[in-house]
């Protein structure tokens, strides 16, 4: 997951460690780019078997997943996110201004993936 550097600030703060330490832990950097750095044993260092563990204070991408751009753009995208993704299709219908809104915050948050 990428990260922006309010997400590594929310972060820390949730989990009550300093940025350095947080960032020395959980934080993959190149020269523009911030990651979530990913554990040989999961997919994501925050994954328990209930769920998100930093759920309040979960990265950008997460939040706004699924309303990333590439994916509304899509349909195809959508669907093959559909058919491993079992939050896509159910519950109540979210209107498309709402997702686009999300996709504006994705966009913003990270202008280096949809330049
Ligand atoms: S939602 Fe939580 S567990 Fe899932 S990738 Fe994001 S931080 Fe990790």
């Amino acid at each position: 997951m990428y990260l922006t550097e309010d997400d590594i600030t929310r972060l820390s703060d949730h989990l009550k460690v300093a940025v350095p330490d947080f960032e020395r832990r959980y934080v993959y950097r190149t020269k523009n780019i911030r990651r979530l750095r990913v554990p040989r044993h999961a997919q994501c260092e925050f994954l328990e078997s209930g769920g998100c563990s930093v759920h309040e204070a979960k990265p950008t991408q997460c939040r706004t997943f699924p309303y990333w751009p590439e994916l509304l753009d899509s349909r195809r995208a959508w669907h093959k996110t559909g058919s491993w993704c079992p939050g896509i299709g159910q519950g109540e219908l979210v209107n498309i201004e709402s997702a686009n809104a999300q996709a504006e915050v994705m966009r913003a948050a990270h202008p280096h993936l949809y330049k």
